[in-house]
Parts: C-alpha cells; structure tokens; sequence
C-alpha cells in the first residue's frame, strides 16, 4: 500500500473545532488519510515525501453545481446580456448540435480548469443528449483526468409544444430517460467510501420537465438510494411559471411531487421566502449556491446567511460555464464571501444584530468584531463541508484521519499574497484568486507543481476551441 507524507504546511483541516496547523502535516495510505498533525508527530518516511514549507494546504474543493458541456459555449455574444429564460432560448439550438466528442472534451476541459483552480470532487449536471450523447462520455473523460464526480443523469422532457421553455428538438421521451438513468445507475454508481463515480437524477428544471418525470425520477432514485437533483427558485420568471402552471410557488411544487428529503438538492434556491427555509431546513433538502452565476444572469441574490441560521445545508456551485464564465472553484469561494457581504450591506439582515451564537459557522480569526458579515473560514467552509453535506458524502470535506486524501497547496510566497501572511487562510479567500500548486485526489496527483498531470492542455484548448466554433457556427 503506497504511503505520502506531506509536512511542515500551514495546514487547515476544517474540523469542526476549526483547527488550523502552521507546521502540520498529513500521512496517507492507499489513497486515506491515515494521520494529521504537527509534522515532528507524524512518521517520518512513506514512499512518497513532499516538504510543503512555505504552502498553505486545504482540503479540496467540493463544487455542487456545473455543467461542463458549457465550456463550450462561453461569451456567446447573442447570450452575453441576457437574463435565464432569453440566455437559454438562445443557447438551447446551438446545444443541440452537440455530439458525444463534444461531451468528452468539454468535460476534460472544465476538469482540468476546475482540478487547477483547487477542485477536487465536482457534480456535474448534464441534461440534454443530442446525437447519441450519453453521461457515459462524461464518466469516461473523468476517469482520465482523476477529479471525483458525482455524474448527474440530466433530463429534458416538456419541450414548447406541451408548454416547457426548450424546443421540442433538445427534448427526450420520459421512458427512454428512466431506462437510461437505472441502467446509469447499475453500471457506474458506487456507494463505497471514495468512490471516484456517483450517479446523481437530475430533470433539469420545473419549466422543462414534467411532474410525472419528477415524480418517477425520486422513486427510482429511492430505490438504489442515489441522490436528486434540479435547478430550482432561481428567477421571477420560474416562480411565475410555477404558479401559472401547477399553481405552486417553486418550494411548494416540489413538496406536492415529493421531491424533499436529505437526498435532494436544489440549484440557486434564490426565490425562497422564510417559511421555504424552514421547509428546507424540516426535511434536510440542500442548497448550491451558485453565486457568480446569479450575478452573470442579473438572477438575485440567495438569502444564504437565513439558510445557515435555520440549519440547512449549503455548497457551492460554478454553474455551467455558458453562465459564470469560468469553472475557478477557489474565485467562487471569493464571490460566495463578496456577494453575502454585499447581501447584509443591502438588507442590513446581519449588520443590525450580531450573528446568532447557534450559526454553524466559524468563528475563526478576525471575528467578534459584532456583526455577521460572512467571513473567509465561513465561505471556505460552504465549499468544502458544505458542499460533503449536501452531497451527502462523509468521506470528503475535511482532512480528519480515515477520509479520502483530497487536498490542495497553494505556494504562499506569491505577488498576489504579499502583506497577506499573518493570516493565510484568509489570503487565499480575500485577495485573488490564484490556481493551486498541487491537487491530490485520493492520494493521486492530478495537479503537481503548477501543472495537470493526466491532460496535455495545450492539445485540449486546441481540440477544444475547434469543436466550440463548430458549434457556434453550426
Ligand atoms: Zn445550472
């Protein structure tokens, strides 16, 4: 069983007594956290050694929220000023030109962006199959580039004909799309403490599927107790069309399908007034927070510090990169911080009283200054025990012995920290956003001294940018 030691790191371990370790370190076996402590307590050979003095080291980032494919699509100019509805009616035509290539190097593409940016487990929802596409493109493409994924067998299903927003074109049969997410299931999810592949249930949204789809999604997702997933409450216009066409506010539509539970998680959440937490909060549903996109697409702002005050559970998510237009997983913890600040600057929610004693948030350096503005320990936090939470696995999240050895390093001896130091972690959540020096998956390397391990990038932005002009181009 190979072993890896890393020491002399400003470690953080995101426990939950928020230890953080200035000359810490971890060992590994076999891809486990075996031990973590000050580097003179941990062994002092293993088959691998790496000296990370100088290197903040973090458990990897967890992203709750992508859609890779839209790598391919960044910065269309038809789509740059839109809002949701307008932004995907443009889109949805050039989407559907896709092909299972596409899939394959779209996915390698936003891995590798995300692996670089400090990712190490990411959920990507994938929710249209045009021209014999299937999740299986995406699965294989993962597997190369060594990024957990938790593989999410989208669906479209009420095309403009019956009412939905999408053509009928990007639209697929509702028993074609449950024999394709059992035989997902059975083929690639592993329950198993880390598993590099889980499979997800994701119609894509109450305005292009149906109830009948929602509902026989939950029930065969029950069965094999995988988890579910959709967009939900991310703009006006998806309230008003709930209410016009199940006669529901979004929260409430999806209680009438049975689509609460731990295993469910909702994309935005940002329409959801108080009783909607307390619902959330009741059955245990989670929410990513997809804060750059809600930004791009002029969506709102999700009320993330009244999620956290009533206990549900919060990650975050990059979004489709049609709609951020990046996958950097480090810069969405930055906007997580920035835009719930701004949130509390606006509303005064927080700044009127001081954040109630019972928050599950940190109370890490800086803080006791008497309001409760978001801190850098409490968005980190959202991205790394958060998005575990939601994702409902134990096994990621935090560096504590017998979890997955998912961690990153990040050289703290650059220009974009200097006058930073005194307090690390913060000077990789407040100043900006840099890529990480190491991404370990398992114990593997999948970004080692700056560079991706398993992806000749230069060839990939190449094959790429082809098949994106293609596309476009049609
Ligand atoms: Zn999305």
């Amino acid at each position: 069983m190979p072993t890896l030691l890393i020491k002399h790191a400003h470690l953080v371990i995101m426990d939950d007594h928020q230890r953080e370790i200035p000359e810490g370190g971890l060992f590994i076996r076999d891809g486990f956290i075996e031990q973590v402590g000050p580097t003179s307590e941990l062994p002092t050979t293993a088959d691998e050694i790496l000296d990370l003095s100088g290197y903040i080291v973090l458990p990897g980032l967890i992203n709750i929220h992508h859609h890779f494919y839209q790598t391919l699509t960044r910065a269309i100019p038809a789509a740059q000023n839109s809002n949701l509805f307008n932004w995907l009616k443009t889109l949805y035509p050039i989407w559907a030109r896709m092909t299972p290539d596409d899939i394959f190097i779209s996915t390698q593409l936003a891995l590798s962006e995300l692996a670089l940016s400090g990712c190490t487990t990411a959920s990507d929802h994938l929710y249209l199959f045009p021209n014999g596409s299937r999740l299986d493109d995406e699965i294989a493409a993962a597997r190369e580039i060594g990024v957990r994924i938790q593989a999410s067998r989208g669906s479209m299903s009420l095309g403009e004909s019956k009412g939905g927003l999408p053509p009928d074109s990007v639209v697929d049969p509702e028993d074609k799309i449950l024999k394709d997410s059992q035989r997902l299931i059975q083929q690639y999810h592993d329950a198993s403490p880390g598993a590099m592949v889980q499979i997800v249930l994701a119609p894509c949204s109450p305005f292009s599927v149906t109830g009948e789809l929602m509902r026989e999604s939950a029930k065969l997702a029950r069965e094999y107790g995988v988890h579910l997933h959709t967009h939900l409450a991310e703009t006006e216009d998806e309230e008003a069309f709930c209410l016009q066409k199940f006669g529901h506010r979004p929260v409430g539509y999806m209680q009438a399908i049975d689509w609460v539970g731990e295993d469910v998680w909702f994309a935005h959440a940002v329409y959801v007034n108080e009783a909607e937490v307390k619902i959330f909060a009741k059955h245990g549903c989670g929410v990513a927070h997809c804060p750059t996109s809600n930004m791009r697409l002029a969506s709102g702002i999700a009320p993330i510090r009244e999620f956290l005050a009533m206990g549900v559970k919060v990650g975050l998510g990059v979004d489709g990169s049609a709609s951020n237009d990046g996958s950097h997983m480090l810069g969405e913890v930055r906007q997580a911080m920035l835009l719930a600040r701004l949130k509390e600057g606006i509303t005064g929610f927080s700044l009127t009283r001081p954040s109630p004693a019972s928050l599950p948030i940190s109370t890490g350096n800086g803080e006791g200054m008497g309001v409760g503005l978001m801190t850098a320990r409490d968005a980190l936090r959202l991205a790394t025990r958060g998005g575990a939470a939601v994702l409902g696995r134990t096994d990621i999240g935090s560096l504590e012995p017998g979890k997955c050895a998912d961690f990153i390093a990040i050289n703290l001896n650059r220009l974009d920290y200097a006058g930073a130091l005194h307090d690390p972690l913060a000077a990789v959540v407040f100043c900006q956003s840099v890529r990480a020096d190491y991404t370990v998956v398992g114990g593997r390397f999948v970004v080692k001294d700056g560079s991706l391990v398993n992806s000749e990038i230069g060839k990939l932005i190449e094959k790429h940018n082809k098949a994106a002009k293609r596309l476009v181009e049609g």
